[in-house]
């Protein structure tokens, strides 16, 4: 089977050190093994997006010589696919209408233990959907860190697949496209092991094999924060992409000699694909870059 990679930024805001990690990571990771790179824009919570944010991403995915293979899906444009597979699970009982508020769950614990699952409460409230959770996932095989465990009460919550709001939830959005698209490999950030094990149960829900998966250490901040659109992280230079590109390479392990640092982008990207290694990665799965002046 040929292997397709993807990268599936939020458009919160421009790309910043920590996404241009994933980008690059994914897309050495599929060119290295003649896959396909495709770009999806993950727009499915308008209230925490940027005006701009998408085009401004692709720029600067284009600035930094990072070019994604087919046309760049939008999940804006894809809620049909969403609505019908969880019209689907309503229709067999699989899926639920829930009322109980996020205090209410705080309250029980922290997790959510069920309460509503025999109710049989009507959707024209604006109530939560849940799946039935028949398929709970407590570890799973990661390409860089092997196996690497999920909480048991995360893994065994009927979690929620459409908002009270009417937003749909990122973990379904993700494993339909992801199916949709044939993608065969998912890497991202560490920040997202938690998720996996949920999106390892939807693809045993909807019967299909999994992705297989690879984490890249999350860059932080000098404060141990997740480098983040939502804590302002800095967006990277698209006029000047050579120090940010890197900077970022050497985050994931590259030994980047000041030969490599002298060629143009083109080649530096062309190199990095040809000498990328999983092994390469750092063990850890949080780090804070030390950004020097003059990177080469
Ligand atoms: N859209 C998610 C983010 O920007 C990434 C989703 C994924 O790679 O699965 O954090």
């Amino acid at each position: 089977m040929s292997y397709i990679g993807r990268f599936a930024p939020s458009p919160s805001g421009p790309l910043h050190f920590g996404s241009l990690v994933a980008a690059l990571g994914s897309y050495f990771q599929a060119k290295s093994q003649q896959g396909q790179w495709l770009v999806r824009i993950e727009d499915l919570d308008p209230p925490r997006e940027m005006a701009g944010a998408s085009e401004l991403i692709l720029n600067t995915l284009e600035a930094y010589q990072l070019h994604w293979d087919g046309e760049v899906v939008y999940q804006s444009q894809r809620h049909g696919l969403y609505q019908q597979q969880i019209e689907q699970w309503l229709q067999q009982g699989q899926a639920y209408y829930c009322q109980c508020t996020r205090k209410a769950i705080k309250a029980s614990g922290g997790f959510y233990l069920g309460t509503c699952r025999n109710e049989k409460l009507a959707g024209n409230e604006p109530y939560a959907i849940r799946l039935k959770m028949t398929h709970p996932v407590y570890h799973f095989d990661d390409q860089k860190h092997g196996q690497l465990a999920i909480p048991k009460a995360l893994a065994d919550e009927d979690f929620i697949i459409k908002r009270r709001d009417g937003l749909f939830a990122y973990n379904l959005a993700v494993v339909l496209d992801d199916i949709d698209q044939d993608v065969t490999e998912v890497v991202r950030g560490a920040d997202l092991i938690e998720p996996t094990g949920r999106q390892i149960s939807l693809y045993q829900m909807l019967g299909h094999q999994p992705v297989s998966y690879l984490h890249l250490p999350l860059a932080l901040d000098e404060h141990g924060n997740k480098l983040s659109k939502q804590n302002h992280a800095p967006a990277i230079d698209n006029n000047n992409p050579k120090p940010a590109l890197i900077e970022a390479m050497r985050f994931l392990g590259f030994e980047m000699s000041s030969d490599i640092c002298q060629a143009s982008l083109a080649e530096i990207i062309a190199w990095g694909v040809s000498n990328w290694q999983i092994k390469q990665l750092p063990n850890s799965t949080e780090i804070t870059p030390r950004f020097s002046n003059r990177p080469c």
